[in-house]
């Protein structure tokens, strides 16, 4: 939530407090500070998406509040969503002008969406960017090729979190009879115009940091965005329900570790020689290995937490048995190994060199670790319609929309 201040109009990405702000106008209005909580409720767990919407504060203060705030600090540019309304991404426009993509995503087929899961609604993961842009430029990653271009604030990262919330509310995911007759949104639709769908379609249960950007890189604001999606009075997301991903970078593994012990840890391996992380993913040149293990097993030591492995698979490149091999050998030289877990990801095309491992060799792989003493699970690949898949993001720069 942000104001409309002046001083961040138009280009000015000058930051501010929105709660600062917002405790401001309600001291000046003599309002009782219960009104805050009344507010920061609606805005933040029911998902309101407009000051008018809130029943519980009087019209002036409705009024003042619309006058002076403006709930999202971006424009929603468009919303694309799958065919099967399973996966939904968002284009988004900061202050600056900078576009930034976030992803929501089912993770069951849409066709059985509509069944309530054992004991609740339908849940939904939101994908999350922490940067505009990437400084690591793996070479198998659409996101990394512009390269960075700034940092996200905390708001800018729980922005995305909110916007979802909104959306959810108030559009529905699709799956009613009633939105299965709506037009398939075409890239002429815009998130304004499409038609308001009908109310409440499940929750957000997981949010993890693998949209754009490396988070650890952006630890402050990052930590402040994970600060405010535990807070009670905020966001109020149990720890265990967010994961970020990382691509190694040992001072925010620490971090994590020291500051939150109970939100999930992925480590975006790909290669388990130094050779070959080496040639794809240039940080390995920074911190190898040996390093990342020293890292991963200051981890341990500090969180007793599980970790998953992100490996994704590239057909003649890391997915032969000797491939499968170093994996091994390395994540057993980590130890703790029942707290080990790997996640085979089909490459989702960026129109690069790469291509993905067919099912058999994919198959041969897990086998493979899995007569090692490894947990492994393979990773169907969500939001690739809608180019929302991992490491397609902001990849074809735009023209999809
Ligand atoms: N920088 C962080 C956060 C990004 S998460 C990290 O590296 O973990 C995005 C995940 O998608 C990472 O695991 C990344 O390696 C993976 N990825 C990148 N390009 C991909 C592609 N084309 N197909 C599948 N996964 C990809």
């Amino acid at each position: 939530m942000r104001c409309l201040d002046s001083r961040l109009r138009g280009n000015d990405t000058k930051l501010f407090m929105q709660l600062e702000k917002l405790k401001k106008i309600l001291t000046d209005n003599g309002e009782l500070k219960f009104r805050l909580s009344q507010i920061q409720k609606a805005i933040y767990q029911d998902g309101v998406s407009d000051f008018s919407e809130i029943s519980t504060i009087s019209k002036n203060l409705r009024e003042t509040l619309e006058k002076e705030m403006k709930i999202l600090s971006f424009e929603v540019e468009k919303v694309l969503v799958s065919k099967d309304k399973s996966s939904l991404k968002a284009l988004l426009k900061l202050a600056d002008g900078n576009k930034i993509e976030s992803v929501l995503l089912s993770p069951m087929p849409a066709r059985n969406a509509t069944h309530s899961v054992a004991g609740g609604e339908k849940k939904w993961s939101v994908c999350i960017s922490s940067q505009v842009g990437c400084p690591l430029n793996c070479s198998f990653c659409a996101t990394g090729k512009g390269g960075l271009q700034r940092n996200l604030t905390a708001e800018e990262i729980t922005d995305q979190v909110l916007f979802w919330r909104q959306y959810i509310r108030k559009q529905g995911t699709g799956n009613s009879e009633q939105e299965k007759n709506a037009p398939h949104p075409s890239d002429s639709v815009t998130w304004q115009n499409q038609n308001l769908l009908i109310k409440e379609r499940g929750q957000i249960s997981n949010i993890v940091y693998m949209g754009m950007g490396e988070p650890f890189l952006n630890w402050e604001e990052v930590k402040k965005s994970l600060r405010d999606l535990v807070d009670k009075n905020l966001f109020a997301f149990g720890s265990r329900s967010i994961s970020v991903s990382t691509a190694g970078i040992p001072e925010g593994l620490k971090n994590l570790a020291e500051e939150f012990p109970q939100i999930n840890l992925a480590i975006s391996l790909h290669f388990a020689t130094d050779e070959k992380r080496n040639r794809f993913m240039p940080i390995n040149k920074k911190y190898n290995l040996e390093e990342l293990k020293g890292a991963l097993k200051d981890y341990f030591s500090k969180t007793n937490r599980q970790i998953f492995f992100e490996y994704v698979l590239l057909s003649g490149i890391n997915d032969s048995e000797e491939d499968a091999y170093a994996l091994s050998t390395y994540l057993k030289s980590i130890g703790h190994r029942q707290l080990l877990h790997v996640n085979l990801i089909a490459y989702n095309e960026t129109g690069e060199e790469f291509k993905a491992s067919s099912g058999n060799k994919t198959h041969l792989f897990k086998d493979f670790l899995e007569k090692g003493g490894m947990s492994v699970t393979i990773r169907k690949s969500l939001g690739q319609e809608v180019a929302g898949a991992c490491g397609q993001l902001a990849g074809n720069k735009l023209k999809i929309f």
